[in-house]
């Protein structure tokens, strides 16, 4: 008898590139996923070169060409003033670490993944909750929901892409208190039309203002048409209305935003319907599986967004798998090989992302010395500080 799939469970980025990688190796894989459709919420994705190196030998370069926008710098600029603390050459990083710095819309990333994945014969099926599985003397199997009722589904082995409230994650119980806490941070997401706000925030960079407990980025999308922006705020500091959804007005009140630039100002006030996206987050795991069940993505390293590596990271985990299963290594060893690659860079990241998160929010004295610090490195050096995460 043929041997089972390899079973995916989450059609996110990360479970996506993982099937992508699987069926490149050689491997069969389906990929089970909750929602009905396949389809990304509105906001942005900034792909890094890490994992932008990645999709390329995925063969995904030239469609990426027709999706993504390559922005040319990044600026750090002061909420208070608009002053530009720094500007980050983006353009030389294709040559310095082998691609471009890239931004998609979401939905766009997922469709070119998906695609490539379906034209490589990855088997997708959508309208299936995963609540957990069975790893017994008679094999694996995972127990999913349907709307026509329970259904189980043997596998070779199971990847777990769902995400940060992982079922598999919970359901392999790799260590103690392991429930997802708050970051003590919300992010409000929006997509915003470019001619509704100021010239200097259509250009083709990417901007990250830096206030006291808040931050924004935002950066345009496709055509430079739209722009994707995310303004995080310190819970202490988020006292708005506690809607799901808020107008710009409201958020900009909330903001406290009498002592911030009338740029930013405007960018905040142009969104009609602002997102909340409460950011938590949960602790490093000693492993990421057991036998043939393993997680990837933000179910085994759910990160704050500081460095702009969730997705990143999910990718290079991706790349990582493909490599271990392409040989013809027992499917146990294969995965333990996969998380020995991966573990400690992603635990670097993830810490790295949550000091990230203070240094952005500074207060009075020590946010003018981080300032001061950034203007004197300069765009280049605080380039050259992202080699790290980039190489
Ligand atoms: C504000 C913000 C900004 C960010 N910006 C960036 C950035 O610029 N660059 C970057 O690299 N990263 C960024 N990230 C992080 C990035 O979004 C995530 O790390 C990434 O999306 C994780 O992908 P994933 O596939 O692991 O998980 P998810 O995207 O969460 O996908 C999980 C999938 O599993 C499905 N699923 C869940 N449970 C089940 C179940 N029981 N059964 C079946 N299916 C299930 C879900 O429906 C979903 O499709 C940002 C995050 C935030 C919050």
């Amino acid at each position: 008898m043929a041997e089972p799939p390899i079973l995916v469970v989450g059609a996110g980025v990360g479970g996506l590139a993982a099937a992508l990688a699987l069926a490149r190796a050689g491997r069969r894989v389906e990929v089970v996923e909750r929602a009905p459709r396949i389809e990304e919420v509105g906001a942005g994705l900034q792909i890094s070169p890490n994992a932008g190196r990645i999709l390329q030998e995925f063969g995904l370069g030239p469609a990426m060409r027709e999706t993504a926008l390559e922005p040319q710098a990044l600026r750090i600029r002061r909420a208070g003033d608009g002053a530009v603390l720094a500007s980050l050459p983006l353009a030389a990083v294709r040559e310095r670490w082998g691609a471009p710095f890239r931004v998609f819309h979401r939905a766009d990333l997922q469709k070119l993944l998906l695609d490539e994945a379906l034209r490589c014969g990855v088997e997708v099926a959508t309208g299936r909750r995963c609540e957990g599985f069975v790893q017994d003397a008679e094999g694996l199997r995972l127990r999913l929901v349907a709307e026509a009722g329970a259904e189980t589904r043997a596998g070779a082995a199971v990847i777990g892409a769902d995400g940060l409230r992982s079922t598999l994650r919970d359901a392999l119980a790799l260590r103690p208190d392991d429930a997802p806490f708050s970051s003590g941070k919300t992010a409000w997401r929006a997509i915003l039309p470019a001619d509704a706000l100021p010239a200097p925030l259509r250009e083709r960079a990417s901007q990250l203002w830096l206030g006291p407990s808040a931050h924004v980025v935002h950066y345009p999308l496709r055509d430079a048409s739209i722009v994707s922006a995310v303004a995080i705020l310190d819970d202490s500091a988020d006292k708005g209305p506690p809607a799901e959804t808020r107008t710009g007005a409201e958020l900009a009140a909330a903001m406290g935003f009498t002592r911030w630039s009338a740029d930013l100002r405007a960018l905040i006030e142009a969104g009609v319907s602002w997102r909340r996206w409460p950011l938590f987050v949960r602790p490093e795991l000693p492993r990421w599986g057991r036998g043939r069940v393993v997680l990837l993505g933000d179910a085994a390293h759910p990160m704050t967004p500081f460095l702009a590596q969730g997705a990143a990271q999910a990718i290079e985990d991706a790349a990582a798998l493909g490599r271990a299963l392409e040989g013809a290594a027992p499917i146990e060893a294969a995965l333990e090989a996969y998380q020995a690659a991966r573990m400690t860079r992603a635990a670097k990241v993830q810490r790295g992302s949550w000091r990230q998160g203070s240094h952005v929010h500074l207060r009075g004295p020590a946010a003018a010395a981080r300032d001061l610090s950034i203007r004197l490195l300069g765009g280049r050096g605080m380039l050259a500080r992202n080699a790290w995460l980039y190489r």
